[in-house]
């Protein structure tokens, strides 16, 4: 079972640092499918590749089955062609070996991790069961499914059910392993192992920002819980539930709408009573501020900034851009920037709202970010909000210890929070109020923590 991707992004080999993989090395790795080895066939300036191969280990798989009575569906499987074509192991070892690129995260290329690039991916032999180009054309993917004949000396007896299959498309390396993450077992459609509620969550997890929106979701999902009705509703309705508005599954569980609308509008009062008019929503996400924003005649000129591109086409679609009147279409701006590097065109403005972010940057980043908000952009305002920690033990869904989103890289309590802001306004020259947003609880405060900066 193989799987290349290919890049042409100068230089190429800057794949070896999102793949976190060297491109001089062959690695191998014990996964739950057999062995998997990354290699690079080609590790050129303007081109390179790696592979990923799966040595699959046919006895290795029972260990996952549901563990009663004689084994049938692993003696089918010991049978068959699984050794030869791509399918869920691919995956599970593409999770497994790939997680940090999947997750999105580089510590030597973090911009990089950030950014479409132009990507070829080839699984050269793939159990496909319906159109390929159903699912991935809808993501952005230029497919080519070639049939493979079912013997290459007989063409008459037609097409097998393998196809090499192609993706071209320009985006982050990230978003491309989460759709063949997800997509490999839906298109193969015979899951190899027992499939339990935390599937759920995995497929939730890698869905982020696109299955939401995919035209197929439904046969996605039936497909990757293989076929098990409950857990295909659960995971239906909570993608239908993805809230763009709030960052956090947890925040919406007690209480539906209200955090993430207090929050908003706990922001828009602060950037009204600044007398701000001219306004940056930085990490503004699929944009409910800018939504608000724009409906608010107070605000003249509003820029909604974000590293992902996944995010500001949610947005914009959100915010229905292309059929704003002119008017209206002037006050409004989308770009991309990661807010961890200076950026000229975010300067001069009155106000900044960084509207739970700061905790999706790595702690070593965060520096950056500070200088490249306060020292360089230096708004009169800046609003920042993020989660308060001790808040977490009154959301009884959350499991002691666990943060309320994937991708937070940490939850401060209200002291760090408060040592944070005290250290950045000292540094930068501002002064600094903080508040909570939510209801108060005497013992751990408020949900969400905001802080007001002002020079
Ligand atoms: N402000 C929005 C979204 C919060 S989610 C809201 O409150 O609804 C955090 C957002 O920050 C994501 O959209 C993510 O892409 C963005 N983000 C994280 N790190 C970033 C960085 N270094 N530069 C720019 N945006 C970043």
């Amino acid at each position: 079972m193989l799987l290349t991707i290919t890049t042409t992004h100068r230089p190429a080999t800057d794949l070896g640092y999102l793949l976190v993989k060297h491109p001089g090395r062959l690695q191998s790795f014990e996964v739950s499918g057999g062995t998997a080895h990354v290699f690079y066939p080609e590790a050129g300036e303007d081109r390179c590749t790696a592979a990923l191969l799966l040595d699959a280990d046919p006895a290795a798989r029972s260990a996952k089955g549901p563990g009663k009575g004689p084994d049938t569906f692993t003696l089918r499987q010991h049978v068959n062609d699984r050794p030869y074509a791509a399918s869920s192991l691919l995956a599970v070892a593409l999770g497994r070996v790939l997680r940090t690129a999947l997750r999105g995260d580089s510590r030597d290329r973090p911009e990089l991790a950030a950014t479409p690039i132009p990507l070829e991916l080839r699984i050269p032999a793939l159990r496909c069961k319906g159109d390929a180009a159903t699912f991935f054309e809808p993501l952005g993917w230029t497919v080519e499914a070639a049939p493979i004949p079912l013997d290459a000396a007989h063409p008459e007896w037609g097409p097998s059910r393998y196809v090499d299959l192609t993706l071209r498309g320009t985006m982050r390396l990230a978003d491309a392993l989460n759709h063949v993450y997800v997509l490999l077992p839906v298109l193969d459609d015979a899951k190899h192992y027992w499939v339990s509620s935390d599937e759920v969550e995995k497929l939730i997890r890698a869905g982020t920002g696109w299955l939401a929106e995919h035209p197929a979701k439904g046969v996605i999902a039936r497909r990757y819980l293989a076929h098990r009705t409950s857990l295909t509703n659960e995971a239906l309705s909570r993608l239908s539930d993805v809230d763009p508005d709030a960052d956090s599954v947890i925040e919406r569980a007690p209480r539906p709408e209200s955090l993430a609308a207090l929050r908003r509008a706990a922001v828009v009062r602060q950037l009204a009573e600044a007398g701000a008019s001219r306004v940056l929503d930085l990490g503004c996400g699929p944009g409910a501020l800018l939504g608000e924003l724009i409906r608010d005649r107070r605000f003249t000129e509003i820029v909604g900034a974000d590293v992902s591109t996944v995010s500001l086409e949610m947005a914009a679609r959100r915010l229905r851009l292309d059929r704003l009147p002119d008017r209206q279409r002037a006050r409004i701006r989308l770009l991309q920037t990661a807010l961890t590097y200076r950026d000229d065109r975010l300067r001069g403005y009155d106000a900044a709202v960084l509207m739970e972010v700061v905790e999706h940057v790595d702690p070593p980043r965060l520096p950056a970010l500070a200088a490249s908000v306060f020292g360089h952009a230096a708004p009169r305002t800046v609003v920042v909000t993020t989660p308060n920690v001790e808040y977490n033990v009154r959301y009884p869904g959350l499991e002691h210890g666990r943060m309320r989103h994937h991708d937070h890289r940490f939850e401060w309590d209200r002291a760090q929070f408060g040592a944070w802001c005290d250290d950045v306004a000292a540094r930068y020259g501002y002064t600094v109020t903080r508040h909570g947003i939510g209801e108060e609880d005497l013992e751990v405060g408020t949900s969400t923590q905001m802080a007001v900066f002002k020079k």
